[in-house]
């Protein structure tokens, strides 16, 4: 049963609290570089504007869910996801709600952080600058009797989200999010054992606090993603304009971070709150929304066992699997990459990246 399908992670607390530290917080943050306003784990489902790109790889495309976030540099609790993370035991599961269409996300009643105009009217059909104001946006009621141009990004490859890998067959992709933080370097060293390549979906505060670890990436051969500025959540209610900026500035900080020649090649919206509004915006940045088809949900420590066991079922040749090197202790994360690496190269996977 999609036991989860009524309980959107982001709890009543996490969103209260969200809501009474994001002011406030948002400057301190950004003062400390840290990614905890405005991330309560809200894991989200797929949105109802939500282009779903076949997924041709075949795994059923587990729900979006996971997003910690927290902190790295708060250990505590919160590092844990604030929004009830769901019971170890579910992994498998998580894949029944994929087809089960989300709830409407909610709307954004709450006084979203700066910066923003209240205005939650979506751009209506196209959004080719993604900062500017959609105000001003033509009414598009051309008395004309023509056709209207219905661009349906669904079927539009650079806007549709990526939940399969670059080659298909039989390969793989590793990406991790929330970071770089204090698990990252361990990754690194893991990938490196087993000449793995993956992707870093990277929080831009982040990025900027730890320049150091993202050219190591780089250096590396890795592949970088946008994850937004500060991980707000849920991230499918923010308004056009604080999308554009969610996405734009941390693609900036990503690029100065790593040094010149950085390139950023996807966006993978927190907690998978994609909509067709932030995926156009993304497109227009050159980044390709990216998901995901294997869901271990190691955000919420279910154990290194329950990590392993969950990938290695939900597994299909060419899917893209979502683990974190951020977000709190990723301690359960590392053990399973231990296990996973050396799994997947015996089980013939080639490492690659998404489709892009
Ligand atoms: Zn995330």
């Amino acid at each position: 049963m999609p036991s989860h399908a009524t309980s959107p992670r982001t709890s009543p607390p996490a969103r209260r609290r969200r809501r009474t530290l994001t002011a406030s917080c948002a400057v301190l943050a950004a003062a400390l570089g840290l990614a905890a306003c405005g991330t309560a784990n809200g894991a989200l489902r797929p949105q109802p504007g939500v282009t779903t790109a076949s997924s041709p790889a075949g795994p059923t495309s587990s729900a979006p869910s996971a997003g910690p976030t927290g902190t790295p540099s708060s250990p505590g609790p919160s590092g844990s996801g604030p929004g009830t993370p769901m019971p170890p035991g579910a992994p498998a599961t998580s894949a029944a709600t994929a087809t089960s269409p989300a709830p409407a996300a909610p709307k954004p009643t709450t006084p979203k952080p700066p910066a923003t105009a209240p205005s939650t009217a979506k751009p209506p059909a196209h959004s080719p600058a993604p900062t500017a104001p959609p105000a001003t946006r033509p009414p598009s009621a051309t008395a004309t009797p023509a056709p209207p141009p219905p661009p349906p990004p669904a079927n539009d490859t650079a806007t549709s989200v990526v939940r399969s890998t670059a080659s298909g067959g039989r390969t793989v992709a590793l990406t991790f999010d929330d970071g770089p933080g204090p698990a990252t370097g361990q990754v690194l060293d893991l990938l490196a054992q087993y000449g793995a390549k993956a992707t870093f979906c990277q929080i831009g505060q982040q990025a900027a606090a730890n320049p150091a670890l993202v050219k190591r990436i780089i250096a590396a051969g890795h592949r970088l993603c946008d994850h937004s500025v500060d991980h707000p959540q849920p991230f499918a209610a923010l308004s056009h304009d604080r999308a554009g900026y969610e996405i734009a500035h941390a693609q900036e900080q990503i690029v100065r971070a790593g040094g010149p020649g950085t390139r950023v090649s996807w966006f993978r919206a927190p907690g998978g709150g994609f909509t067709a509004d932030n995926q156009r915006i993304a497109a227009g940045l050159g980044l390709r929304p990216l998901g995901w088809s294997v869901d271990p949900r190691d955000w919420s420590r279910p154990g290194a066992a329950s990590i392993v066991a969950s990938v290695q079922s939900q597994l299909r040749p060419g899917g893209v699997v979502l683990l974190h090197d951020g977000g709190g202790d990723r301690s359960q994360t590392v053990a399973a990459l231990k296990q996973l690496l050396p799994w997947l190269v015996a089980q013939g996977y080639r490492f690659d990246f998404p489709a892009g």
